[in-house]
């Protein structure tokens, strides 16, 4: 039998989130700890594209979570999880998730979650002057003689730093150390080697 023949039987043919019946396929987590039958769930299109696509969700068709975050599959309390963090602003979300019971390796994995999306969405790219992308770990040449703040030192053009670091809010400036002194650096005054 394929996972999707044995979650179908598991949910009676409907959707494990709002019970729809129709336009049904499987949602599956990847990296999730443990089984596949645990990490998946029938979902129908309706839920599928408001999960994907964050703008289109409209919360009242959540209030289903209502019932199916009790589900006793971990995938569905999951994404329970997630939606009703997303809408809790709306208030009846917050009370869900205070109400809500997850087992705490599945709490960390769905906070664990959570954050990387939201550093996808937040991410800032640190670029040198030529518009290069820089990572943690590069090293960068300085392109003008810089004098560094509260010091004596100048720190020349054309001064290599090693394994610079990002400032990871600010997408002008990075760290690294010149003459064994750690400075921060705006990008547009490096260039990357
Ligand atoms: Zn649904």
């Amino acid at each position: 039998m394929s996972l999707e023949q044995e979650l179908l039987e598991r949910s009676d043919a409907t959707c494990e989130l709002c019970g729809n019946t129709e336009n049904l396929s499987l949602y599956e987590f990847q990296d999730f700890p443990g089984e596949a039958s645990e990490a998946s769930f029938i979902i129908c299109s309706v839920c599928k594209e408001q999960l994907e696509e964050p703008e289109k969700v409209i919360p009242n068709h959540w209030r289903c979570l209502n019932d199916s975050m009790w589900s006793t599959v971990p995938a569905v309390q999951l994404t329970a999880y997630q939606m009703l963090t997303r809408l809790k602003s709306e208030g009846w979300p917050q009370d869900l998730l205070d109400m809500m019971y997850m087992e705490d390796e599945l709490r960390a994995f769905a906070k664990s979650q959570m954050i990387s999306e939201e550093n996808r969405s937040v991410e800032v790219q640190h670029k040198d002057c030529n518009g290069a992308i820089i990572e943690s770990g590069d090293t960068v040449v300085l392109t003008k003689d810089l004098n560094v703040k509260g010091s004596s030192l100048t720190a020349k053009r054309g001064t290599p730093v090693r394994r610079i670091s990002l400032v990871h809010d600010n997408p002008e400036q990075i760290e690294g150390k010149v003459d064994g002194q750690q400075i921060v650096i705006l990008t547009k005054f490096v260039k990357k080697v």
